[in-house]
């Protein structure tokens, strides 16, 4: 059993007009294997619109990373419902994306396709922001947390799957949340001296959310980075120690 990655990038450069020889040598799959696969269209596109959790042997959704950081987007800030198309099983993946950060739509733009790659990604301008769209029938088999009403007032628990990503690269689900329900920003704070009052500055993180099970599933990823965190507010975490900052720094940053 090929990974889907592997058969996608087979499909790809058999696609492209690329020798069985070629694409076995670049590959390492055996000839007589993509020969199948490219004399057989059914089992090609079976194969394209492959998902990891509803195979008969489920795997993990590839690349992990990305599915990190999506599983972040998705719930932060992110809704699946019955998509529009004539096919009732079409489910629509949406995420808003503030116009202000051209480079967060891109980042979730790239995400979707490296996880759905045979799924198009469409936007929709709404005022200020994107809807970032993308239709498949396995976005639910993808994001069991889906359901009726809004997350908050469901139960959030990550799927014992999921959670083996999420403790692989809990910096990638962090950055997921904060780009979608969080920010990173410049705290004011004043201090009053003998020689009078004084303005500091530092950067902080804050997270808001509704959902207690989300922020949870925040925190114990950033216990997992060695990231300190608090409660600003019931509903909001707060990342604001200089070290605590400096750490997550080198997985989520500035929003640009
Ligand atoms: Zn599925």
């Amino acid at each position: 059993m090929y990974s889907a990655e592997r058969r996608r990038q087979a499909l790809d450069l058999i696609d492209s007009g690329a020798s069985l020889r070629a694409v076995s040598m670049a590959t390492g799959i055996n000839r007589s294997t993509l020969r199948e696969w490219r004399d057989n269209p059914e089992k090609v596109l079976a194969a394209r619109a492959f998902c990891p959790r509803c195979a008969d042997d489920p795997v993990l959704p590839e690349p992990h990373a990305d599915y990190a950081y999506l599983l972040g987007l998705y719930l932060g800030d992110g809704c699946i419902s019955v998509g529009s198309t004539p096919a009732k099983e079409v489910w629509k993946l949406r995420i808003a994306c503030a116009d202000a950060w051209p480079g967060l739509i891109e980042e979730c733009v790239r995400a979707l396709q490296a996880v759905r790659p045979t799924s198009k990604v469409m936007m929709v301008q709404k005022q200020g922001c994107q809807e970032v769209l993308s239709y498949s029938r396995h976005w639910p088999c993808l994001f069991p947390q889906h359901g009726p009403g809004k997350k908050h007032t469901r139960k959030i628990e990550l799927a014992d799957w999921q959670q083996v990503i999420v403790d692989r690269y809990p910096g990638d689900f962090v950055r997921g949340l904060i780009h979608s329900d969080g920010y990173r920003g410049m705290n004011r704070v004043r201090r009053v001296l003998p020689d009078g009052e004084h303005w500091y500055e530092y950067p902080r993180y804050l997270f808001t959310n509704k959902s207690k099970d989300i922020l949870g599933l925040c925190g114990a990823a950033l216990d997992r980075l060695g990231v300190e965190w608090r409660f600003a507010r019931p509903d909001v975490i707060s990342v604001a120690k200089k070290d605590a900052v400096a750490r997550l720094d080198e997985f989520v940053g500035p929003k640009y």
